[in-house]
């Protein structure tokens, strides 16, 4: 074909897009909606988590986690307004209500007008809402989805916008400051209660509820792992996989729902260059990855599931100083290593114990999926999920 007729044919193609992009815009809103964000996670992470997997086979690659299968592979820019590097507070409000802030704002623009998040447009619409996270859910991540605070470190601030939102489900680990930072305040258990919410400390206590009005899940062991990035899991939480599928169990399938689903802990892992706690907490969002897959297979024409990240943290790489061409996967499960060796030992670089600035990976599946192909910004999230 010629110059001169590709450009015809191009417009062509250009033009029927137009044509069908505005009908199919129109009914692709998928009935289902599974926002999940690995908080921290990088490709490099999960690379090195399909490294790992394909070691455990005997083999240099080709083991994948589940959101790999996706068929829809894109990739996500995320610097807030203020910085090169954004925090967790500044890309969740980007992600949930598709405007860039200030690092460490919430839910706010920066000038700290409240924004609007996709999880209220949804309700408007009258999907039911679930906001689930692996860490508390009034940390920055989840809290961008409900709450407007000029700062992310209002905790009991946030915590109180959770029954205001009028969300059905929330799920997470034991809040932070649940009495106040001073803990002087009533604690935000009597706070839920009475606002009709019932709080239940793990699934099965959510089993023996009859509330089906709202609920707010906390892990059994009460724990706030937020202050000290500690990943240390207890047998008496439930697991990603077991949160997620209780979320879908609560939500039902009548009505349309959004759920967004975070793991936290794998931003905290790599905050400390934790290799062993990278890897186990991106197989734990996997999991639950997994959860939302089994549900796209039942429901393949109403169901879209978005996997990504909010921002890279700790610049990992595989491949450091320590050996040539090799990744010694071997030297990982060694017990009583400090972690700097345990990455030194296997290979993995890392550049930081904080936020890098680069892209971050998006996997789709599903009804409307192909919106989240190629290149696009953290702001871009909203209006390819909300199309109403
Ligand atoms: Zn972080």
């Amino acid at each position: 074909m010629t110059i001169k007729g590709k450009a015809i044919f191009g417009a062509f193609l250009y033009a029927a897009s137009i044509i069908c992009g505005c009908t199919r815009e129109e009914n692709t809103q998928a009935k289902y909606i599974f926002l999940m964000i690995g908080d921290g996670m990088g490709a490099s992470h999960v690379a090195a988590t399909e490294s790992y997997l394909s070691y455990k086979a005997g083999k240099n690659g080709g083991e994948q986690l589940t959101c790999t299968t996706f068929p829809v592979y894109g990739t996500c820019t995320t610097h807030s307004a203020n910085k090169h590097i954004t925090c967790s507070s500044a890309s969740g409000t980007a992600i949930a209500t598709g405007v860039k802030t200030n690092n460490n704002m919430l839910g706010v623009d920066p000038e700290g007008n409240p924004l609007k998040s996709m999880a209220y447009a949804l309700k408007e619409q009258g999907y039911r809402i679930g906001i689930t996270s692996s860490v508390p859910v009034n940390h920055a991540t989840p809290a961008a989805f409900y709450a407007n605070s000029n700062s992310r470190h209002d905790y009991y601030s946030i915590a109180l916008q959770i029954p205001a939102s009028n969300f059905d489900f929330f799920a997470g680990s034991a809040l932070i400051d649940r009495n106040g930072a001073d803990g002087d305040k009533e604690t935000m258990d009597d706070v839920l209660e009475r606002e009709g919410y019932d709080v239940c400390y793990g699934v099965s206590e959510l089993k023996e509820s009859s509330d089906t009005d709202g609920v707010v899940l906390l892990s059994p062991s009460q724990r706030s792992r937020a202050l000290n990035y500690e990943v240390k899991y207890d047998e008496k939480d439930d697991t990603s996989a077991e949160v997620l599928q209780a979320a879908i169990d609560f939500l039902g399938e009548n009505d349309p729902f959004f759920i967004m689903y975070e793991g936290g802990e794998i931003d905290w892992a790599a905050h400390s260059n934790d290799l062993n706690s990278t890897i186990e907490s991106i197989m734990r969002f996997d999991d639950a990855i997994k959860v939302a897959y089994e549900f796209y297979l039942r429901h393949p024409d109403e169901t879209l599931i978005i996997v990504t990240a909010d921002h890279e943290t700790g610049g990992i790489a595989l491949g450091g100083q320590a050996h040539h061409y090799e990744l010694r996967w071997e030297n990982l499960d060694a017990d009583g290593k400090d972690s700097a060796d345990v990455s030194r030992d296997v290979n993995i670089g890392w550049t930081s114990d904080t936020h890098t600035g680069g892209p971050v990976p998006v996997f789709a599946i599903g009804k409307g999926a192909e919106r989240f192909s190629g290149r696009m910004d953290n702001t871009d999230f909203y209006g390819k999920i909300v199309l109403k």
